[in-house]
């Protein structure tokens, strides 16, 4: 069946099977269809009714001549005002089947039927007229007497108002429909669109409007209380959304809002109409502007006001969700929305999924964490306000923007709205705080809502290690969302529950390589270097320590290796190698945990092992993190008697007044630049200034990764105190080590 529209036409509620309304101006006949098989009746009756105007509107006839013709016509073309109907044609009672078929199999309750017949005496009797609910009995003889154009009219005049009633109730019935709609919206922009969508189908005018409103929470922020702001436009206006109604570039449709608002009460004008709506239901004040090309009829009117009170309460209702919204679906600093109200939106896109596709970009500022340091909290918020108005202003809506974790942003929208070089674009221009201006560089890491068909989280989780890997490209990278980012995450995944049980299942443990003194080619100390034996072979640290950095198991590391150091000093001792210091490596997160120290030196009062016999070694770049807390626990440990090593120097960024600044007993210089002993006079160079720089600071040096003779002499030569490489021996069980030096020395 054809869906009805509701139109509006010469002051009356019509039915028409079409979509779209007619113009209000055309004045539509009324339709009338003779049925009838006398010839002559037809010929007159269509003489009788041309250029006849009936309530205002002309007449169309159409004629049959049986009442198989008329049935035939009728089931296909429907819109007839009045049926003039002979009773006797093909039988009988031709005329009453006929009118049987229009209300029990057609279902026409609003047609009008009025009975002819040419011979007195044929009168239906009265049950008849009511089954059939037909208008009116009347004699062919009498039609001049009692005047055609009064049983029309009579017949029009009930029909235009059973259809009246007929499109109120249907009216009735859209309200219920969008009322259901209304409760279903989630938000005030939803709901206001909905509402102009249904009251321009109610009316049968086009959407082209306005919802203001006034007071309303979630525009608190963009403007003062006052201000009415557009919450949901459709149709031409569509594009107004979010924007002051003062900044409307229609200043007559404006001033009718404003004053519909400031007055409280609606407008009905002749070509648009303004509802208002009280605080009292909606729990802020509304007002809708429509434009209907045209006045509204009385009819109209009462529906009108039945619709908005119904979607009044459907305000209101909004309004107290998104207050509770608020609480759960925002971030308290900077009143945008948090994570969770993130997750919501992703979902809600994948459900409606449109035709274009929609893409989520996480942006993460370089370095905040040591901006809030240096600059303390204060003035870290402000950024972060900054930061949020700034990507606000340069993704306007339809993105969505929200903060999901300390200096990490997402914005989500349509593709081609969210470009992932602009939001680290929108950050290089300067963001002014106070006086003070700041230019930050920031990572990012996209992924299209389509690349995977999980949910928010989900896809949220993969933005993020997609980010994570752009971070580590370094400041101001950015990565895309691909399988291969995708499969790496799940590989550390499974590396780190691999290596949760290692912990548990002590997998782990240490080899000792060797430190000679290039002086007296004695064995004077050993590093520890820990170890992962998995079936397929041995995992390198350097790949399951960042591993383990990113986890609290660095922490169950840290403790594995004490407890082990410990114990292979006491071994060493047993040996006779009771000169022996044991180094272990430190890793910066090892640091946040202000017991470190503490438990280090219990561990080997414990054991009886004297502090001076342990090392410990932290890479420049460890104690430039966090210097404060760093050489706080160096300096404890040192005055406890233990040493210090600065790892792989030469390689991190250290100022020369920082390096100056640290703890340090020993100096291990990196392997790569004793790589370019013999062959890289840089680098020999360099050498000779890190050699000199220990002399300065009172520091021995240990050159890290001796691989050949001539490096170790070389070494010798320039002043270098200690080597360690595979040149002297690679990382061994203890056993070993205590086999080759137990009981002699070793000459350089
Ligand atoms: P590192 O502390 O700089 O350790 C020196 C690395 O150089 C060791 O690699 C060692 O096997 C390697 N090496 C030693 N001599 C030579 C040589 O002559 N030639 C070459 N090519 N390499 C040599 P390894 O054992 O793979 O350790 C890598 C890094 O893992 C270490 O660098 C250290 O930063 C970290 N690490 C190792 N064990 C631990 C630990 O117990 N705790 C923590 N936090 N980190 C550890
Ligand atoms: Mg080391
Ligand atoms: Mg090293």
């Amino acid at each position: 069946m054809q869906s009805s529209s509701v139109i509006v036409e010469s002051g009356t509620f019509k039915f028409r099977a079409e979509s779209t309304p007619l113009p209000a101006s055309s004045r539509r006949p009324w339709r009338i269809l003779s049925v009838d098989d006398d010839v002559g009746f037809q010929a007159s009756l269509s003489h009788a009714l041309e250029g006849k105007i009936i309530l205002g509107r002309p007449i169309e006839l159409v004629l049959a001549n049986s009442m198989g013709s008329a049935a035939h016509l009728l089931a296909n073309d429907r819109n007839f005002a009045v049926i003039l109907v002979d009773v006797v044609m093909e039988t009988e009672d031709a005329g009453l089947r006929l009118a049987k078929g229009v209300r029990e199999m057609l279902g026409l309750q609003e047609m009008r039927i009025v009975l002819l017949t040419g011979q007195p005496g044929f009168a239906p009797i009265d049950d008849v007229m009511s089954t059939y609910d037909l208008s009116d009995y009347c004699l062919k003889s009498d039609l001049g007497s009692r005047g055609l154009t009064n049983v029309l009219t009579a017949a029009i005049r009930s029909f235009d108002q059973l259809s009246t009633v007929s499109a109120a109730r249907r009216g009735l019935q859209l309200i219920i429909e969008a009322s259901n709609r209304f409760s279903a919206a989630r938000s005030i922009q939803e709901i206001a669109t909905a509402v102009l969508i249904e009251v321009a189908s109610l009316l049968g005018v086009s959407e082209d409007g306005i919802v203001a409103a006034r007071g309303l929470e979630c525009t608190l922020r963009v403007a003062n209380h006052d201000t009415a702001i557009i919450v949901g436009a459709a149709g031409r206006f569509a594009d107004h959304v979010n924007h002051p109604v003062a900044k409307l570039p229609d200043s007559a449709i404006a001033d009718a809002l404003a004053t519909a608002l400031a007055h409280r009460k609606s407008i009905a004008a002749d070509t648009y109409q303004v509802l208002y709506f009280p605080r009292q239901h909606a729990l802020a004040e509304y007002a809708i502007f429509l434009d209907t090309g045209r006045s509204l009829e009385n009819a109209e009117r009462e529906l009108l006001a039945v619709f908005a009170a119904n979607a009044s309460k459907g305000f209101g209702n909004i309004a107290l969700v998104s207050r509770l919204d608020r609480l759960a679906y925002e971030d308290e600093l900077l009143g945008i929305a948090n994570r969770s109200a993130l997750l919501r939106e992703i979902d809600r896109l994948k459900l409606t999924k449109g035709s274009t596709p929609n893409r989520l970009i996480l942006v993460d500022l370089d370095n905040f964490s040591g901006f809030n340091e240096a600059f303390g909290s204060t003035l870290g918020d402000a950024l972060l306000k900054a930061a949020a108005a700034r990507l606000a202003e340069y993704f306007p809506p339809p993105c969505f923007l929200a903060r999901i974790f300390a200096d990490t942003f997402a914005i989500l929208g349509p593709a081609d709205k969210t470009d992932a070089h602009t939001a680290p674009q929108a950050l290089t221009q300067p963001l002014v705080i106070g006086e003070q201006s700041f230019r930050f560089s920031a990572c990012c890491g996209d992924i299209s809502l389509d690349a995977t068909d999980v949910d928010g989280r989900c896809i949220v989780r993969a933005a993020t290690s997609t980010l994570r890997q752009a971070k580590s490209h370094g400041p101001g990278s950015i990565e895309s969302y691909s399988l291969a980012v995708e499969h790496a995450a799940g590989e550390r995944y499974e590396m780190m529950s691999q290596l949760a049980h290692a912990i548990e299942a002590n997998d782990l443990f240490l080899m000792f390589q060797p430190q000679i003194d290039l002086q007296s080619g004695r064995l004077i100390g050993t590093e520890a270097l820990l170890r992962w034996k998995r079936e397929d072979g041995f995992v390198p640290p350097g790949l399951f320590i960042p591993l383990a950095e990113k986890s609290s198991y660095i922490h169950a590391i840290g403790a594995i290796v004490i407890t082990q150091a410990t114990a292979a000093l006491k071994r060493l001792a047993e040996a006779g190698l009771e000169h022996v210091v044991v180094s272990i490596n430190i890793s910066p997160r090892q640091f946040e945990d202000p017991s470190l120290v503490g438990e280090l030196l219990g561990q080997l009062a414990r054991d009886g092992v004297p502090v001076g016999r342990l090392g410990i070694e932290v890479t420049e770049t460890t104690a430039m993190e966090n210097f404060s807390q760093v050489t706080g626990a160096l300096d404890t440990f040192r005055e406890a008697g233990g040493t210090v090593a600065i790892d792989d120097f030469g390689t991190g960024m250290a100022s020369l007044e920082y390096v100056s600044k640290l703890p340090a007993d020993h100096i291990k210089i990196d392997r790569a630049f004793v790589d370019g002993i013999g062959t890289d006079k840089r680098h020999e160079a360099i050498l000779q200034i890190i050699l000199e720089l220990g002399r300065v600071i009172g520091a021995k040096l240990i050159a890290e990764g001796v691989e050949t003779e001539s490096q170790a002499v070389w070494l010798r030569e320039h002043g270098c105190h200690i080597a360690q490489g595979w040149h002297f021996g690679r990382p061994m069980p203890l056993d070993d080590l205590i086999g080759q030096f137990g009981d002699r020395n070793v000459a350089a």
